[in-house]
């Protein structure tokens, strides 16, 4: 249930919540949608070696009431397949219909990683590191580009679905940067249990989105090439939120307990090479001296525990058996004493 201060400061914002361009037309990639409209655009992302055109849709719906414009991004990068299932899950429901404002749903963002399951563009590069793209840039830089110049100018608020890379799973948690009270005002609106703080990274489609005013939170949670319904639930649930609070969809805040923010974190290192057995569960918090994992060898020789050196969070978690002394194992937080 919503508390009754999330409720009043709901209402309080009201005013200060972007009212929309309803005076302005409403230009896509050259195609006018007025309110109260749906429309697929197909977004050209490059011409193949085939000669066939490669192009991604983009799926708008324009309530008949202003109001503002929310962006939600899934499979930036084209393994992350959580992100993709949060965004498809969104538009199967008809929760992408707004009430007052836009919401714009880009499923699969880099179609070349989702067809090939990798990370990156062909030609190699990640795409969230090459924004704001160049018109003349690598093939990932001009489709960075494109979005930059036509898309990234309508929209006010923008989610992003992210989740760890291979065997490194993402307890379900929002990243920001805490400095940013507009960005934290919504990630605790979103609700995952966790929000980590993260500066921009350069050329990151965060960093030029917020270069441009607007609005955008990051959201992690499992890992790459999987699969997880929790994950995605949670993905979904945190977006009905945000839309709740901007007024674009009826209903109220489904907000259970407010979320732990870690302002700091870091990774907790493998002791050992061996076989390694996590012993905490992912998203929970242990006390100092915990034993939160074990690392033995193949032949019943050693087995050395690994203990929480502090009081904290893990909210990501090494899922390979086998590592390396060195390897990250527990992502966890770092709090003031
Ligand atoms: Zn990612």
């Amino acid at each position: 249930m919503p508390t009754s201060t999330t409720k009043t400061k709901t209402e309080s914002l009201d005013n200060l919540l972007p009212k929309g361009n309803s005076d302005k037309k409403f230009m896509i990639l050259g195609q006018e949608i007025k309110m109260g409209e749906s429309a697929i655009i197909e977004m050209e992302v490059a011409k193949l070696h085939t000669q066939n055109s490669l192009s991604i849709p983009i799926i708008v719906e324009r309530s008949a009431t202003d109001g503002p414009v929310l962006l939600l991004l899934g499979g930036v990068h084209g393994d992350e397949i959580n992100g993709v299932a949060i965004v498809r899950d969104i538009i199967r429901k008809n929760y992408n219909k707004p009430t007052r404002g836009t919401i714009i749903c880009i499923p699969v963002f880099n179609v070349f990683g989702y067809l090939n399951q990798r990370r990156e563009f062909p030609d190699g590069r990640d795409l969230n590191r090459v924004f704001p793209g160049a018109p003349k840039g690598s093939l990932a830089s001009q489709f960075a580009y494109q979005f930059t110049e036509e898309i990234a100018p309508l929209v006010d608020y923008v989610l992003d679905f992210h989740t760890g890379a291979s065997d490194r799973f993402n307890s379900p948690h929002v990243r920001c940067d805490l400095t940013q009270t507009e960005a934290l005002e919504l990630a605790k609106i979103f609700g995952a249990p966790l929000i980590v703080h993260s500066i921009n990274i350069a050329k990151s489609i965060r960093e030029t989105l917020n270069k441009m005013g607007k609005t955008i939170l990051l959201f992690e949670g499992g890992k790459s090439l999987q699969l997880d319904q929790s994950v995605v639930n949670c993905g979904v649930e945190g977006t009905l939120n945000v839309m709740r609070y901007l007024q674009m969809h009826e209903g109220e805040l489904n907000l259970e307990e407010q979320p732990f923010i870690i302002k700091d974190s870091k990774w907790l290192r493998a002791p050992h090479s061996g076989i390694f057995e996590p012993l905490a569960k992912n998203g929970s918090r242990v006390q100092h001296k915990t034993i939160i994992g074990r690392i033995s060898d193949p032949y019943g020789e050693f087995e050395k525990k690994i203990s929480a050196p502090f009081d904290c969070y893990i909210f990501g978690l090494n899922t390979a058996p086998i590592v390396y002394k060195g390897d990250a194992l527990f992502h966890v937080s770092v709090e003031e004493k």
